[in-house]
């Protein structure tokens, strides 16, 4: 890659966060809310509060550990707020895309947290430049900041939230903060996660309920697809809103694989226990007898441990190992500027232990093959440390396209299944077998039918109306006043 970064497999950009207290300052939980949330974006963090007469904001490069100091905290006055951790697209890293956005108009202000990815935001970004408003960037949650802002100076909160939500057309998962009154959104089909949380003095909304366990909440709900939250003032309950209601969602099923954390609860399901029902499913599918099953560290681990009791429990003599040791002060990116050293990568972040595997047959489980490098660069190291025959399983489908729903996952010509059969995959990674879940497997493990779920990166057909890209549903996009805009179905 061109800036010389070399990742290691799709990337979540962002986690949203958003609460209202009784009588306390929220940036502090925000601030612990940010953290429970730091593994859906490590290179931003902000918070924005209000304090009933005005709106402080403090936004940052770096974790959320570095973000903040103790008087950034202290200065982030008020009971009510939001919170944003951002992963930004390679090439784009700058402050300008951070958030939350913040903006100030007439009637008040407007800070946004954004989890997603808007597809015609240009057309909406356009048609609003027509008239009058002013971009600082080319970002997709501005564009949304400054189509409620409008919609706000002609129709009270829920009109207007209403109003926008006809208008854009994506992926998202908001929190807002206007004045100091906070909401959360889901968009109609559902894509990104949401929850509500009950605190002892309060509400919240998070990306994940592990945000709501980090502050010791209960979780109350998800938020439906199209919903509208609103949370009351002093943290006193909370009133929804369906304002735009569709007959399927599309729940992005990754989030489940790999992008959310295992002790988190989403859509009703424990991401720990899909993890584990997948490494299960795929046993029956594709078991392979060998001596040691091992995981790849971390997100493997669960499908790992799933997979070999399954295979336990039908009667077979495998072990389950952790035979792969992650240096945990590597993070998942790596500045690597040579090809050589990209392929290295893999070693200063993972080490086979040669007594689990020296003359062993062994199974290796991983979530997912993005380019490829890394399983590639596995199935050698495992093999030079005396490994007998390195069988490979993955707990999710071939990824054949790229996502376009706020998830960095690569292009198409860097995606190793694209265009590519399973043994072709197979003789590029040099492993003994490979196998693939299917994606009826996925849906069983999440109890959903598969017209619920987004499955464009395993099958090329999305959910929403992407240019140049094939659907999956009959989709329904806005026309943005005087342009052409998609199929020309409005949404309300
Ligand atoms: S394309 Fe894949 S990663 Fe993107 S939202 Fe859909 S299921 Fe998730």
């Amino acid at each position: 890659m061109p800036d010389g970064r070399y990742t290691e497999g799709p990337r979540e950009k962002c986690g949203v966060v958003g609460v209202s207290l009784e009588g306390r300052d929220a940036a502090r939980p925000l601030y612990y809310a940010l953290y429970a949330l730091q593994h859906r974006g490590q290179e931003s963090a902000g918070i924005v509060t209000h304090d009933g007469f005005q709106q402080h904001s403090h936004v940052e490069m770096g974790l959320v550990g570095d973000a903040f100091s103790e008087n950034d905290l202290e200065s982030l006055a008020g009971s009510v707020g939001i919170g944003h951790v951002r992963y930004p697209t390679a090439g784009s890293v700058d402050t300008c895309c951070a958030q939350p956005f913040s903006v100030s108009f007439k009637s008040g202000s407007l800070g946004l947290s954004h989890n997603g990815n808007l597809v015609n935001a240009d057309e909406v970004r356009d048609e609003l430049a027509a008239k009058g408003h002013a971009f600082t960037s080319d970002g997709d949650t501005e564009v949304i900041a400054h189509d409620l802002a409008r919609n706000l100076l002609e129709a009270d909160l829920i009109r207007a939230v209403k109003r926008t939500m006809s208008r854009i057309h994506g992926s998202y998962s908001l929190t807002i903060a206007h004045d100091d009154t906070v909401l959360g959104v889901r968009d109609p089909l559902g894509n990104r996660p949401l929850c509500i949380g009950k605190l002892d003095d309060g509400y919240m909304i998070a990306s994940e309920s592990a945000a709501i366990d980090v502050l010791d909440g209960e979780l109350v709900r998800d938020v439906e697809p199209g919903e509208l939250v609103v949370l009351g003032p002093n943290g006193n309950d909370f009133d929804s809103y369906r304002l735009i209601e569709r007959e399927n969602s599309a729940n992005c099923f990754f989030e489940h694989v790999y992008f959310a954390r295992p002790d988190s609860r989403i859509d009703g399901h424990l991401v720990y226990d899909v993890r584990r029902e997948l490494g299960r499913k795929l046993w029956a599918e594709s078991g392979i007898e060998t001596d040691v099953v091992l995981p790849v560290p971390d997100s493997g681990r669960a499908f790992a441990s799933g997979y070999a009791e399954a295979a336990q429990d039908d009667g077979a003599d495998v072990e389950f190992a952790e035979g792969l040791m992650k240096n945990r002060y590597v993070g998942r990116t790596f500045i690597m500027p040579t090809q050589d050293a990209r392929e290295r990568a893999v070693r200063l972040k993972l080490n086979p232990i040669r007594d689990v595997i020296e003359g062993k047959t062994v199974t290796v489980i991983d979530d997912s093959i993005v380019r490829g490098t890394t399983s590639t660069q596995l199935v050698q190291l495992l093999r030079d440390v005396g490994a007998e025959a390195v069988h490979l399983r993955i707990g999710a489908p071939a990824i054949i396209a790229p996502c376009y729903m706020g998830i960095d996952m690569a292009s198409r010509d860097e995606l190793i299944a694209a265009g590519r059969d399973t043994e072709e995959i197979r003789e590029t990674v040099a492993s003994d077998s490979l196998s693939y879940l299917s994606i009826d497997a996925i849906a069983d493990a999440l109890e959903s039918s598969r017209a619920d779920l987004c499955l464009g990166c395993v099958t090329g057909q999305y959910p929403y109306d992407i240019d140049g890209e094939s659907t999956d549903r009959d989709v329904v996009r806005p026309v943005i006043d005087g342009l052409e805009a998609g199929t020309g179905v409005a949404d309300d």
